[in-house]
């Protein structure tokens, strides 16, 4: 019996850190970023380490914010044969944005990982997934600013993200520009959650497994995984004076998440997005 699937999937970080999460913006003010102490560095290497042992790579969409003040982050990511892509510069989600802010931001971004890596940079994600029917102007900024592909849709119904009718599926959204969506799986005409976040930590592990292998099986696609370096943190401070759903969704399973990440990776075969999606 085979002990993994022959198909390699995307596995993504959106390297940010815990004070940065959109759904905790309302209770800490940016300007307050600086002083608090950073735990992403910690957290990215523990998962650096993780995909050594497991001998799979990934996709680090990274915050230029972090990239500024921890340059030897992304020189590590880079070091483990892992792609670099961007998560713009300041954590703000695309529909809060003006379509010059917007640019702006991705911009700022591509420059200062570019400037550490010393290579190109053309992946993108939204900060929550925030590109949808009312700005898909986002898509030709991310064309001018260079990018060549986007994974910013997770098509399906949630309250913070944008577009539940998309396809499921990598697509061409411009010429020259490829939106590799989030997985879902399809099930009595519904998108389901496959594809990583809150929804992997809420989940029991051999349901995730079941979705995952379902859409390899299924759908004969590779399936687009992503997570964040705090959802490997239970230690992390808690964040006073949030409401109880964005605190439920921060904190469920925390403590839980690493060991299930860990079968994840022994599970099925892990890889890079330009890698899984576009034959680099
Ligand atoms: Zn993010």
């Amino acid at each position: 019996m085979l002990q993994h699937s022959p198909i390699v999937n995307a596995l993504t970080i959106d390297v940010e850190d815990y004070f940065q999460v959109s759904a905790m913006a309302p209770y800490i003010a940016r300007e307050q970023w600086d002083a608090i102490p950073c735990r992403v560095e910690r957290n990215v290497d523990v998962i650096l380490s993780m995909l050594e042992k497991q001998r799979a790579t990934a996709t680090f969409f990274t915050l230029g914010w972090i990239a500024e003040r921890y340059p030897g982050v992304v020189r590590r990511i880079l070091e483990g044969g892992h792609e670099l892509a961007s998560h713009g510069y300041g954590h703000h989600r695309a529909t809060d944005q003006s379509r010059a802010h917007f640019l702006e931001d991705i911009r700022r971004a591509k420059g200062i990982l570019e400037d550490i890596a010393g290579r190109e940079v053309y992946g993108y994600r939204a900060p929550s997934f925030s590109i949808g029917h009312a700005n898909l102007w986002a898509f030709d900024c991310l064309l001018e600013a260079g990018y060549r592909y986007s994974s910013s849709v997770y098509p399906v119904k949630h309250d913070h993200y944008g577009m539940p009718d998309a396809p499921r599926f990598p697509f061409e959204v411009r010429p020259g520009l490829m939106e590799i969506p989030v997985t879902t799986s399809r099930m009595m005409n519904t998108n389901v959650p496959t594809g990583g976040g809150g929804y992997f930590r809420l989940l029991p592990y051999p349901v995730s497994k079941w979705l995952i292998r379902r859409v390899n099986r299924l759908d004969r696609k590779p399936a687009m995984f992503y997570f964040h370096p705090w959802e490997i943190d239970p230690g992390q401070p808690r964040v006073r004076g949030a409401d109880a759903k964005s605190r439920f969704r921060h904190y469920v399973n925390l403590h839980r998440n690493e060991d299930k990440l860990t079968r994840l990776l022994s599970d099925f075969r892990w890889g890079r997005v330009d890698q899984v999606f576009l034959g680099a």
